[in-house]
């Protein structure tokens, strides 16, 4: 069952359930997407109905940030809890490890998906990176004969939002893999170009808070999560009429 929040439905998994989710989606014959919207990719979505579209078309949409949860409980439609798509990404490859499938990195800029390729294969050893692309490039049709030529059952594709999903959407089919999963900076994360909070501010629900003191400029970004916290309780006063 998928469950509203401010006009994205998300499914009410753990990170486990989703894990599991994505092993199936893996068995099936593609193009299966999974997306991991955050509040701001909420209140994208909301401004850009191509978007929102894209969004509840996907197989599996969980919350990625603590401000989903915060919403859905303000909302009174409480979701299990946060499932942070850098961690359900590090789960699923740690169950595909060994199994020969193949995956694929395309994203981030030039270098960065053959550091994050060499430190996931250390951190799960006997995962297949079958290919890697850079996420700055011109034109589809290379990206896409990559993908076809490398086999690749899973696509990690991380050019941020909304560029990722509206990416997957357009060219999954084409590109032949089973699963794409749209996971913003996470190989700036494997490639240990950017670091994860310590898991005390991930425990807490603060990431955005060390992701602010690291990247101080993030801040227009981050104002916006109050706000959207707001349209929360906006929306619950008004009986959910609208949501
Ligand atoms: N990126 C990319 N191609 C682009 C724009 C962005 O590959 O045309 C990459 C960028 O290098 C970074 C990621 O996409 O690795 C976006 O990171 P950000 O933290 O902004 O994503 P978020 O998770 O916040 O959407």
């Amino acid at each position: 069952m998928r469950i509203d929040v401010l006009g994205v439905s998300f499914d009410n998994v753990t990170l486990d359930e989703a894990v599991d989710r994505g092993l199936e989606l893996l068995e099936l014959d593609g193009p299966h997407w999974v997306v991991t919207p955050n509040p701001e990719i909420v209140q994208r979505a909301n401004q850009d109905p191509e978007f929102s579209e894209i969004l509840s078309n996907a197989d599996l949409v969980i919350p990625d940030g603590v401000g989903i949860i915060y919403a859905a409980k303000i909302l009174g439609r409480p979701l299990k809890g946060r499932v942070p798509g850098i961690d359900f990404a590090s789960a699923l490859l740690e169950r595909i490890a060994g199994t020969g499938k193949r995956l694929f990195l395309l994203g981030a800029a030039p270098g960065v998906a053959e550091q994050a390729a060499v430190n996931l294969q250390l951190a799960h050893p006997g995962l297949n990176v079958c290919g890697i692309h850079d996420g700055y490039f011109m034109e589809d049709a290379p990206v896409i004969d990559a993908i076809r030529t490398a086999k690749a059952d899973i696509v990690f594709v991380c050019l941020g939002s909304p560029k990722q999903e509206k990416w997957i959407a357009a060219n999954g089919d084409s590109a032949g893999a089973r699963l794409y999963i749209g996971l913003g900076g996470a190989l700036d994360v494997f490639a240990g170009k950017v670091r994860r909070a310590p898991e005390v501010f991930q425990k807490l629900g603060l990431e955005w808070l060390y992701r602010l003191i690291k990247e101080p400029s993030r801040i227009g970004r981050m104002v916006k999560l109050p706000l959207f916290l707001v349209s929360a309780v906006g929306a619950k006063l008004k009986g959910n009429k609208s949501t």
